[in-house]
């Protein structure tokens, strides 16, 4: 059996490391390099040798241990471990700044479908990317300031229209404030510019986005519930990525993958989105490096399976008719399936059998979620894989509450649970 180092600890520690998708992959990045991956570009001709690799686009990864090229006439086949590297922030405005009533402040905007109340009155850093000009070309610049820069604070309960509820407009109530009286010294992006050691007016482009500084912190009289931001979805790249590394130290007769998608929150249509050719022009290359052409391509591919993790709903004990009667989810209750009729999640019952087996193997409790019939059920990158690839895909998660919070919460006990049934899913037994 797989034995894999997940922990609530180490959960905590990747996503307070993490506060962008661009953060989430260099922390992965790190910790494949330091299990012996290299990277490689796409714009380069890829290795024969078997060995393990990975490619960083924009915010999206993908990692995989390439074996030997093989002898019988069966190509080994993928295990796909997917999941997204987005969460749903404030991100700034292309000209944010904003001078009201004596307040210097930055203009936001949502990015996906973030709960708006949950971001108020919380101390914000921020994070994200740049792109500089050098000389005559552009360069990159991972970005982040984790001191408490910025605030959007609430309304006075004494100004409600009804005194009791705040509505929120995402053009007029997420702004931030930084600071009193004239934009100067560049404004917030000369602020940021200086953090990267660049000049405000060398910054071309930038992706620049918000994160709550509260570390991630065991919670509870037992310390038994993790509260964090993004564990949607970076619950999954956290035990995807442990599963991941146990996996490809084990022996196995197929090729294990991790595949972590940016843009799940808004769409997945992008170039590094799960609606891309990422995964399916590395799959495609894999093969074609060691010597393959396009039809062992597909036959790899018609015999590969994909599990598609994403953070799935446990049942809300304030909202417990909310759920589905027969489908209870317990939090610390172990992995959850998840099946949609309707195609929000692409399981299907050789996935589901696939999932199961890999539980059982790995000794932990399997969950069967479905979504209440009158109440739209959120979707993921499972069904746009499965569409992409062809290969038979299982969406699974781990229980959390307050999805898409600023602040969310699930049971430590889930976490090593959660990357343990995915290690064997990589490496079946
Ligand atoms: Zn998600």
């Amino acid at each position: 059996m797989p034995v894999t180092s997940a922990s609530a600890e180490g959960l905590c520690t990747f996503v307070d490391a993490s506060p962008s998708p661009f953060h989430v992959c260099a922390t992965v990045s790190a910790e494949l390099e330091a299990h012996g991956f290299v990277r490689l570009a796409e714009t380069q001709a890829w290795p024969a040798a078997a060995g393990r690799y990975y490619v960083v686009r924009g915010g999206s990864l993908v990692a995989w241990a390439a074996a030997a090229a093989p002898t019988g006439d069966r190509p080994p086949p993928f295990r796909v471990l997917g999941g997204h590297t987005d969460s749903p922030n404030l991100r700034v405005k292309q000209h944010p700044e904003l001078s009201v009533a004596g307040w210097r402040a930055l203009a936001l905007e949502p990015y996906g479908g973030v709960l708006l109340n949950s971001w108020l009155d919380r101390d914000l850093g921020i994070s994200g990317r740049l792109a500089v000009r050098d000389g005559a070309g552009v360069r990159e610049h991972l970005v982040r300031i984790d001191e408490p820069v910025l605030r959007v604070p609430q309304l006075a309960i004494h100004l409600a229209e009804d005194r009791k509820t705040v509505a929120l407009n995402p053009q007029l109530h997420v702004n931030a404030v930084y600071g009193l009286g004239e934009t100067r010294d560049g404004g917030f992006l000369g602020h940021v510019a200086a953090a990267a050691g660049a000049e405000a007016d060398a910054v071309l482009g930038f992706d620049l986005m918000t994160h709550d500084l509260a570390p991630s912190a065991l919670v509870g009289v037992d310390r038994e519930l993790v509260a964090a931001p993004r564990l949607d979805n970076q619950g999954t790249c956290y035990a995807g990525l442990a599963a991941f590394v146990a996996a490809v130290a084990e022996p196995t007769t197929a090729t294990p993958v991790l595949a972590l998608f940016d843009h799940e929150e808004v769409g997945s249509q992008s170039e590094r989105g799960a609606q891309s050719d990422l995964l399916p022009a590395v799959l495609e290359r894999i093969v074609l490096a060691r010597g393959g052409d396009r039809a062992e391509f597909l036959a790899t591919l018609a015999g590969s399976i994909c599990v598609s993790g994403d953070m799935a709903h446990a049942t809300h004990p304030n909202y417990a008719d909310r759920h589905e009667p027969a489908h209870r989810i317990v939090a610390g209750g172990g992995p959850v399936l998840k099946v949609n009729q309707n195609l929000r999640y692409a399981t299907d019952a050789a996935g589901a059998a696939a999932f199961a087996l890999a539980c059982a193997q790995a000794d932990v409790p399997m969950q069967r979620y479905v979504h209440r019939a009158d109440l739209p059920c959120g979707s993921t990158v499972g069904p746009m894989t499965a569409a992409r690839t062809g290969m038979t895909t299982v969406d699974v998660g781990a229980p959390q509450l307050a999805m898409h919070s600023a602040r969310e919460l699930m049971a430590a006990a889930d976490v090593p649970a959660y990357a343990e049934a995915l290690a064997a899913f990589l490496a079946p037994a």
